[in-house]
């Protein structure tokens, strides 16, 4: 059975503490994703390794926030609204028959949103997907991932 623990450092974690997002902040592609768009108040990136394609995390890029909640007022409206933007493009782009948005953060306690687009040959179909479904161990190759970031650049704001 799976360790359904908090892990030890949780506090430190959810602190900041050696936290690979506020690390990833600004540094454009890597392992995880293309950059696709740096808003106001988060950072796009569209993964490499998905079965989905368009999949996308929008990452709060103004140091580390680990609940929404803690945002201002006027923060988390325009926190959300770059979500919603990347969701449109998503939307534009891949027309998936539907759009998840997941703000979790129960492994990397950094705010940041998955937008996750759902297909017709969907394997949960009318309910969640578990990350199996989600994550895929080959990437997708470069050039189709950099022509769809171009894609969904295209329809984000300038
Ligand atoms: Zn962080």
């Amino acid at each position: 059975m799976a360790d359904r623990r908090w892990p030890e450092d949780w506090a430190e974690r959810k602190a900041g503490r050696n936290c690979p997002l506020c690390r990833a902040l600004g540094q454009g592609d890597n392992d995880f994703g293309v950059a696709v768009f740096t808003g106001d108040s988060a950072e796009v990136r569209l993964a490499r390794r998905s079965r989905l394609p368009g999949y996308c995390i929008v990452v709060w890029r103004h140091g580390h926030v680990a609940e929404p909640a803690d945002l201002d007022p006027g923060q988390a409206c325009q926190y959300w609204q770059e979500v919603l933007a990347a969701g449109r493009a998503v939307q534009v782009v891949f027309q998936p028959v539907k759009l998840n948005y997941l703000t979790l953060g129960n492994g990397v306690p950094h705010l940041h949103t998955h937008v996750v687009p759902r297909y017709p040959d969907d394997p949960a179909a009318g309910g969640p997907l578990a990350w199996e479904d989600i994550d895929s161990p080959e990437p997708v190759p470069d050039a189709d991932l950099h022509r769809q970031a171009a894609g969904l650049r295209a329809r984000l704001p300038d």
